[in-house]
Protein backbone atom coordinates (compact mmCIF):
# COMPACT_ATOMS: atom_id res chain seq x y z
CA UNK A 1 0.00 0.00 0.00
CA UNK A 2 1.26 3.89 -0.80
CA UNK A 3 -0.20 7.11 0.76
CA UNK A 4 0.93 10.00 -1.15
CA UNK A 5 0.82 13.41 0.05
CA UNK A 6 0.74 15.99 -2.72
CA UNK A 7 0.81 19.74 -1.92
CA UNK A 8 -0.95 19.97 0.79
CA UNK A 9 -1.72 23.36 2.71
CA UNK A 10 -3.72 24.47 5.39
CA UNK A 11 -4.35 27.69 6.52
CA UNK A 12 -6.26 28.78 9.86
CA UNK A 13 -7.31 32.30 8.73
CA UNK A 14 -4.16 33.98 7.82
CA UNK A 15 -1.92 31.32 9.60
CA UNK A 16 -0.75 28.83 7.07
CA UNK A 17 0.13 25.76 8.94
CA UNK A 18 0.73 23.40 6.58
CA UNK A 19 2.82 24.96 3.47
CA UNK A 20 2.49 22.30 0.68
CA UNK A 21 4.10 18.90 1.96
CA UNK A 22 4.73 16.49 -0.19
CA UNK A 23 6.26 12.69 0.53
CA UNK A 24 5.29 8.85 -0.12
CA UNK A 25 4.73 6.24 2.52
CA UNK A 26 4.66 2.43 1.87
CA UNK A 27 4.77 -0.03 4.85
CA UNK A 28 7.43 1.31 7.42
CA UNK A 29 7.30 3.68 10.36
CA UNK A 30 7.59 7.06 9.71
CA UNK A 31 8.87 9.74 12.70
CA UNK A 32 7.45 13.04 12.02
CA UNK A 33 9.51 15.06 13.95
CA UNK A 34 9.10 19.06 14.93
CA UNK A 35 8.64 20.77 17.70
CA UNK A 36 5.48 22.43 19.15
CA UNK A 37 3.49 24.51 16.11
CA UNK A 38 5.30 23.22 13.68
CA UNK A 39 1.80 21.50 11.70
CA UNK A 40 1.92 17.85 13.04
CA UNK A 41 -1.55 17.63 14.42
CA UNK A 42 -3.27 19.72 11.31
CA UNK A 43 -1.27 17.30 9.47
CA UNK A 44 -2.54 13.96 11.47
CA UNK A 45 -6.23 15.56 11.52
CA UNK A 46 -6.41 15.67 7.81
CA UNK A 47 -5.35 12.23 6.99
CA UNK A 48 -7.75 11.32 9.65
CA UNK A 49 -10.33 13.19 8.09
CA UNK A 50 -11.23 15.20 11.02
CA UNK A 51 -10.02 17.95 9.51
CA UNK A 52 -10.18 19.53 5.90
CA UNK A 53 -7.37 20.71 3.91
CA UNK A 54 -7.53 23.80 1.91
CA UNK A 55 -5.65 22.31 -1.18
CA UNK A 56 -3.56 19.33 -2.02
CA UNK A 57 -4.71 15.72 -1.64
CA UNK A 58 -3.64 12.25 0.26
CA UNK A 59 -3.76 9.37 -2.13
CA UNK A 60 -4.23 5.64 -1.12
CA UNK A 61 -3.14 3.65 -3.60
CA UNK A 62 -4.40 6.29 -6.18
CA UNK A 63 -8.19 6.90 -4.61
CA UNK A 64 -8.26 10.33 -2.69
CA UNK A 65 -8.61 9.50 0.82
CA UNK A 66 -11.86 12.33 0.78
CA UNK A 67 -13.43 10.48 -1.65
CA UNK A 68 -12.87 6.37 0.02
CA UNK A 69 -14.53 8.08 2.95
CA UNK A 70 -15.14 4.51 4.85
CA UNK A 71 -13.63 2.61 3.15
CA UNK A 72 -10.08 4.42 4.02
CA UNK A 73 -11.50 4.89 7.37
CA UNK A 74 -11.93 1.53 7.71
CA UNK A 75 -8.13 0.68 7.27
CA UNK A 76 -7.07 3.84 9.89
CA UNK A 77 -6.31 3.70 13.50
CA UNK A 78 -5.65 7.07 15.17
CA UNK A 79 -4.38 7.90 18.18
CA UNK A 80 -5.20 11.40 19.12
CA UNK A 81 -3.11 13.96 20.68
CA UNK A 82 -5.92 14.47 23.27
CA UNK A 83 -6.88 12.04 25.08
CA UNK A 84 -10.22 11.31 25.63
CA UNK A 85 -11.07 8.68 27.87
CA UNK A 86 -14.08 8.11 29.87
CA UNK A 87 -12.99 7.40 33.39
CA UNK A 88 -16.30 5.53 34.35
CA UNK A 89 -15.54 2.57 31.39
CA UNK A 90 -13.54 -0.27 32.20
CA UNK A 91 -10.39 -0.41 29.61
CA UNK A 92 -12.85 -3.52 27.59
CA UNK A 93 -16.33 -1.19 28.27
CA UNK A 94 -14.11 0.79 26.52
CA UNK A 95 -12.71 -0.75 23.83
CA UNK A 96 -16.13 -2.68 23.33
CA UNK A 97 -17.67 0.95 22.86
CA UNK A 98 -15.32 1.98 20.44
CA UNK A 99 -15.80 -1.48 18.14
CA UNK A 100 -19.47 -0.40 17.99
CA UNK A 101 -18.93 3.15 17.21
CA UNK A 102 -16.87 1.24 14.41
CA UNK A 103 -19.35 -0.96 13.47
CA UNK A 104 -17.38 -4.10 14.20
CA UNK A 105 -19.35 -7.42 14.44
CA UNK A 106 -20.05 -7.90 17.74
CA UNK A 107 -18.41 -11.42 17.33
CA UNK A 108 -15.24 -10.18 16.28
CA UNK A 109 -15.05 -7.57 19.10
CA UNK A 110 -15.32 -10.07 21.52
CA UNK A 111 -12.66 -11.83 20.07
CA UNK A 112 -9.98 -8.81 19.12
CA UNK A 113 -10.88 -6.85 22.32
CA UNK A 114 -8.70 -9.50 24.56
CA UNK A 115 -6.10 -9.40 21.87
CA UNK A 116 -5.37 -5.78 21.64
CA UNK A 117 -5.58 -5.79 25.79
CA UNK A 118 -2.59 -8.71 25.65
CA UNK A 119 -0.85 -7.01 23.02
CA UNK A 120 -0.51 -3.86 25.40
CA UNK A 121 -0.45 -5.56 28.01
CA UNK A 122 -3.42 -4.62 30.29
CA UNK A 123 -5.14 -8.28 30.36
CA UNK A 124 -5.06 -7.74 34.51
CA UNK A 125 -6.32 -4.59 34.58
CA UNK A 126 -9.51 -5.21 31.32
CA UNK A 127 -12.40 -5.10 33.94
CA UNK A 128 -10.54 -1.98 36.05
CA UNK A 129 -12.06 1.29 35.97
CA UNK A 130 -9.93 3.67 33.82
CA UNK A 131 -9.86 6.38 36.02
CA UNK A 132 -7.94 3.90 38.21
CA UNK A 133 -5.05 4.11 35.35
CA UNK A 134 -1.54 5.44 35.62
CA UNK A 135 -0.69 7.74 32.72
CA UNK A 136 1.22 4.72 30.82
CA UNK A 137 -1.48 2.81 31.45
CA UNK A 138 -4.77 5.39 29.59
CA UNK A 139 -1.38 6.01 26.87
CA UNK A 140 -1.35 1.85 26.06
CA UNK A 141 -5.27 1.79 25.96
CA UNK A 142 -5.21 4.24 23.48
CA UNK A 143 -2.72 2.66 21.33
CA UNK A 144 -5.13 -0.97 21.83
CA UNK A 145 -8.00 1.23 20.53
CA UNK A 146 -5.77 2.81 17.56
CA UNK A 147 -5.05 -0.83 16.62
CA UNK A 148 -8.43 -2.36 17.50
CA UNK A 149 -9.66 -2.96 14.20
CA UNK A 150 -6.13 -4.27 12.37
CA UNK A 151 -5.29 -0.71 10.78
CA UNK A 152 -3.08 -0.61 7.54
CA UNK A 153 -2.49 2.75 8.53
CA UNK A 154 -1.70 3.61 12.22
CA UNK A 155 -1.61 7.09 13.15
CA UNK A 156 -0.35 8.07 16.48
CA UNK A 157 -0.20 11.57 17.77
CA UNK A 158 2.58 12.22 20.48
CA UNK A 159 2.50 9.14 22.06
CA UNK A 160 4.42 9.36 25.07
CA UNK A 161 3.43 12.38 26.17
CA UNK A 162 3.50 12.69 29.88
CA UNK A 163 4.67 9.49 30.13
CA UNK A 164 8.60 9.15 32.55
CA UNK A 165 11.25 7.55 30.73
CA UNK A 166 10.71 4.41 31.42
CA UNK A 167 7.26 4.12 30.59
CA UNK A 168 8.41 6.35 26.92
CA UNK A 169 10.45 2.89 26.59
CA UNK A 170 7.30 0.41 27.13
CA UNK A 171 5.47 2.30 24.76
CA UNK A 172 8.06 2.59 21.82
CA UNK A 173 9.04 -1.18 22.06
CA UNK A 174 4.73 -1.66 22.16
CA UNK A 175 4.88 0.30 18.70
CA UNK A 176 7.97 -1.21 17.51
CA UNK A 177 6.21 -4.80 18.16
CA UNK A 178 2.59 -3.87 16.21
CA UNK A 179 3.77 -2.17 13.55
CA UNK A 180 4.50 -5.15 10.91
CA UNK A 181 2.76 -4.90 7.88
CA UNK A 182 1.68 -0.91 8.11
CA UNK A 183 2.54 2.21 7.48
CA UNK A 184 2.45 3.48 11.24
CA UNK A 185 2.96 7.36 11.46
CA UNK A 186 4.22 8.58 14.46
CA UNK A 187 4.26 12.77 15.46
CA UNK A 188 5.98 13.84 18.45
CA UNK A 189 8.79 16.62 19.37
CA UNK A 190 10.60 14.22 21.30
CA UNK A 191 13.85 12.78 19.53
CA UNK A 192 14.10 9.74 21.45
CA UNK A 193 10.55 8.68 20.62
CA UNK A 194 11.53 8.06 16.73
CA UNK A 195 15.43 7.45 16.95
CA UNK A 196 15.53 3.90 16.73
CA UNK A 197 11.89 2.86 15.76
CA UNK A 198 11.61 4.98 12.51
CA UNK A 199 12.62 3.77 9.28
CA UNK A 200 12.15 6.86 8.12
CA UNK A 201 12.02 10.48 9.60
CA UNK A 202 10.35 13.75 8.28
CA UNK A 203 11.36 17.09 10.05
CA UNK A 204 8.39 19.13 9.75
CA UNK A 205 9.17 22.94 10.84
CA UNK A 206 6.87 25.52 10.25
CA UNK A 207 4.43 23.86 8.34
CA UNK A 208 7.18 22.92 6.14
CA UNK A 209 8.88 19.17 5.35
CA UNK A 210 12.36 20.11 5.36
CA UNK A 211 14.27 16.63 5.60
CA UNK A 212 12.59 13.01 4.66
CA UNK A 213 14.97 10.75 4.91
CA UNK A 214 16.88 7.71 7.20
CA UNK A 215 18.18 8.54 10.11
CA UNK A 216 21.49 6.85 9.17
CA UNK A 217 21.46 9.78 6.43
CA UNK A 218 20.43 12.40 8.27
CA UNK A 219 23.55 11.63 11.06
CA UNK A 220 25.84 11.26 8.07
CA UNK A 221 25.25 14.72 6.69
CA UNK A 222 26.74 15.88 10.13
CA UNK A 223 29.71 13.81 9.90
CA UNK A 224 33.10 16.37 11.05
CA UNK A 225 30.47 18.40 12.22
CA UNK A 226 29.59 17.64 16.07
CA UNK A 227 32.65 18.17 18.42
CA UNK A 228 32.65 17.89 22.26
CA UNK A 229 34.64 20.69 23.96
CA UNK A 230 36.84 20.80 26.89
CA UNK A 231 36.69 23.84 28.09
CA UNK A 232 36.75 25.38 32.11
CA UNK A 233 33.78 26.77 33.38
CA UNK A 234 34.53 30.70 32.84
CA UNK A 235 35.16 29.56 28.94
CA UNK A 236 31.51 28.84 28.76
CA UNK A 237 30.26 32.36 27.80
CA UNK A 238 32.73 32.57 25.01
CA UNK A 239 31.45 29.37 23.69
CA UNK A 240 27.54 30.22 23.65
CA UNK A 241 28.72 33.62 21.87
CA UNK A 242 30.64 31.92 19.25
CA UNK A 243 27.99 32.47 15.71
CA UNK A 244 30.34 29.66 14.54
CA UNK A 245 29.34 27.50 17.28
CA UNK A 246 25.90 25.58 17.99
CA UNK A 247 25.98 24.65 21.51
CA UNK A 248 24.05 21.33 22.70
CA UNK A 249 24.69 19.07 25.79
CA UNK A 250 26.92 20.57 28.73
CA UNK A 251 28.12 18.05 31.03
CA UNK A 252 30.32 19.15 33.76
CA UNK A 253 33.19 17.17 35.89
CA UNK A 254 34.53 19.17 38.71
CA UNK A 255 35.66 22.50 37.15
CA UNK A 256 35.88 21.40 33.56
CA UNK A 257 32.68 21.43 31.38
CA UNK A 258 32.54 19.12 28.45
CA UNK A 259 30.01 21.12 25.70
CA UNK A 260 28.39 19.02 22.56
CA UNK A 261 28.81 21.75 19.53
CA UNK A 262 27.76 21.54 16.09
CA UNK A 263 29.92 23.83 13.58
CA UNK A 264 31.10 23.74 9.95
CA UNK A 265 34.42 23.25 10.50
CA UNK A 266 36.56 21.53 13.57
CA UNK A 267 36.45 24.56 15.78
CA UNK A 268 39.82 26.44 16.62
CA UNK A 269 41.59 27.57 20.10
CA UNK A 270 39.66 24.77 21.86
CA UNK A 271 39.97 21.03 22.74
CA UNK A 272 37.89 19.52 20.74
CA UNK A 273 37.25 15.88 20.57
CA UNK A 274 35.17 14.72 17.26
CA UNK A 275 31.60 13.08 18.18
CA UNK A 276 29.52 10.78 15.89
CA UNK A 277 26.50 12.58 15.42
CA UNK A 278 23.21 11.77 16.11
CA UNK A 279 19.55 12.61 15.65
CA UNK A 280 19.62 14.93 18.67
CA UNK A 281 22.39 16.72 16.85
CA UNK A 282 20.19 17.04 13.56
CA UNK A 283 17.13 18.30 15.43
CA UNK A 284 19.32 20.86 17.36
CA UNK A 285 20.79 21.93 13.75
CA UNK A 286 17.43 21.83 11.80
CA UNK A 287 15.36 23.76 14.78
CA UNK A 288 18.41 25.59 15.67
CA UNK A 289 15.87 28.86 16.82
P1 LIG B 1 2.00 20.61 16.19
O1 LIG B 1 1.06 19.46 16.31
O2 LIG B 1 3.21 20.33 15.36
O3 LIG B 1 2.37 21.16 17.53
P2 LIG B 1 -0.30 22.03 15.13
O4 LIG B 1 -0.68 21.34 13.87
O5 LIG B 1 -1.11 21.75 16.34
O6 LIG B 1 1.25 21.78 15.41
O7 LIG B 1 -0.32 23.59 14.86
C1 LIG B 1 0.32 24.20 13.76
C2 LIG B 1 0.05 25.69 13.78
O8 LIG B 1 -1.31 25.95 13.50
C3 LIG B 1 0.34 26.36 15.12
O9 LIG B 1 0.86 27.63 14.87
C4 LIG B 1 -1.02 26.45 15.76
O10 LIG B 1 -1.09 27.54 16.64
C5 LIG B 1 -1.92 26.65 14.56
N1 LIG B 1 -3.26 26.08 14.78
C6 LIG B 1 -3.55 24.79 15.05
N2 LIG B 1 -4.88 24.58 15.15
C7 LIG B 1 -5.46 25.79 14.95
C8 LIG B 1 -6.83 26.26 14.93
N3 LIG B 1 -7.86 25.43 15.13
N4 LIG B 1 -7.01 27.57 14.69
C9 LIG B 1 -5.98 28.40 14.46
N5 LIG B 1 -4.69 28.04 14.47
C10 LIG B 1 -4.42 26.75 14.72
MG1 LIG C 1 0.47 18.36 17.97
Amino acid sequence: MELEIKSLVKTYGKKQALKGINATLTEGVYGFLGPNGAGKSTFMNILTGNLKATSGQILCDGKDIREMGREFRGILGYMPQQQALYPNFTAEGFLAYLAALRDMKRSEATERIPQVLSEVGLSEVAGDKIKSFSGGMKQRLLIAQAVLAEPKVLVLDEPTAGLDPKQRIAIRNLISQISAGKIVIIATHVVTDVESAANRILLIREGEMVADSTREELCGALAGKVFELRIPQEKLKVVEADPSLLVGNISRERETLFVRVICENEPEGYEAAPVRPGLEDVYLSCFRE
